[in-house]
């Protein structure tokens, strides 16, 4: 038996940076894990000559967490689809290019992005703007590969069916550099039936690819299909339960996509030791919410 891939969101913060990340996940016994590289609602950044990350990685290899296998989250305010302000658009095309040079330099791989809200200027415009944006960042030089990730429907954001990813990615030239990151939480409230993981991947496999996926966040929902709310909940209490999402995690099909914890903390606490450690058991933990109260 192979390791679960699996791991949770982790901070990086001074003074550890990138090592600090690391040690966060080692201590919820995870076997990869994903950060945002600063603020994921702002753009300041730090040199990356700053972010300790020779250490994090000689933590890594003594852990035998794969630098290929962790995961960057872009910040969720850049918006490639917003047509109505340039500005914004524009934004959001110099910062993802110097965030994919900072995950480059870093030496990851994977790098999580929302693909854009049309903020009502209509969906073909917006998934043009975003081709237009995905066309001005990649070059032929490109390493990293930007998973878009499977959005809820909340308000006027793009990606919320895989026809809607198959167009962007049918339309960016260096689609090569293009992967996806299936949200569990997102595709349910976007109105996907994830009780019926497999059909869902034969829909990727068919329209996009399942070389393509690159990242699962596996969450619990607040709310019911097709809600096109977003609100996370703790593994195994909320509408999705313990054993769609276990099985999900344990999918064979999946077995080398890197599957990352994004669900709210209890009482401060992070809830990721022990929802890891659930999927490891096989096995709902009842009590997690008592637990950390
Ligand atoms: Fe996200
Ligand atoms: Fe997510
Ligand atoms: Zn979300």
């Amino acid at each position: 038996m192979t390791k679960l891939l699996i791991g949770s969101h982790v901070g990086m913060k001074a003074r550890k940076f990138l090592l600090g990340s690391v040690e966060e996940a080692l201590s919820y016994n995870a076997t990869t894990f994903m950060f945002y590289t600063g603020a994921p609602q702002n753009t300041r950044r730090k040199p990356v000559s700053e972010l300790r990350v020779d250490e994090a990685k000689a933590l890594m290899k003594e852990y035998g967490i794969d630098l290929n296998n962790i995961v960057v989250h872009a910040p969720y305010i850049i918006n490639l689809g917003n047509t109505v302000k340039k500005e914004t658009y524009e934004l959001a095309v110099s910062f993802l290019k110097e965030e994919i040079r900072r995950v480059e330099e870093i030496g990851a791989t994977r790098l999580v992005l929302h693909p854009g809200a049309h903020v009502k200027a209509g969906e073909e415009a917006g998934l043009n703007a975003i081709i237009d944006g995905l066309n001005e960042v990649l070059t032929p030089d490109t390493r990293v590969t930007i998973a878009l990730e499977t959005m809820a429907g909340k308000g006027t954001e793009l990606g919320t069916s895989f026809d809607q990813l198959a167009y962007i990615i049918d339309h960016v030239n260096l689609s090569d550099q293009l992967g996806l990151c299936l949200d569990t939480c997102h595709l349910n409230d976007a109105g996907y039936d994830v009780t019926q993981f497999d059909d869902i991947l034969d829909e990727v496999d068919q329209k996009i690819g399942l070389d393509r996926v690159k990242v699962i966040h596996v969450n619990d929902s607040k709310n019911p299909r097709g809600a096109h709310k977003d609100r996370h909940e703790n593994i195994g209490y909320g509408t999705i339960g313990f054993d769609t999402l276990n099985k999900i995690v344990h999918n064979p099909r999946l077995e080398n996509v890197p599957k990352i914890l994004e669900t709210p903390y209890i009482n401060d606490q992070p809830p990721y030791k022990e929802e890891i450690e659930m999927f490891e058991n096989n096995t709902f933990n009842d009590h997690l919410k008592q637990d950390l109260s």
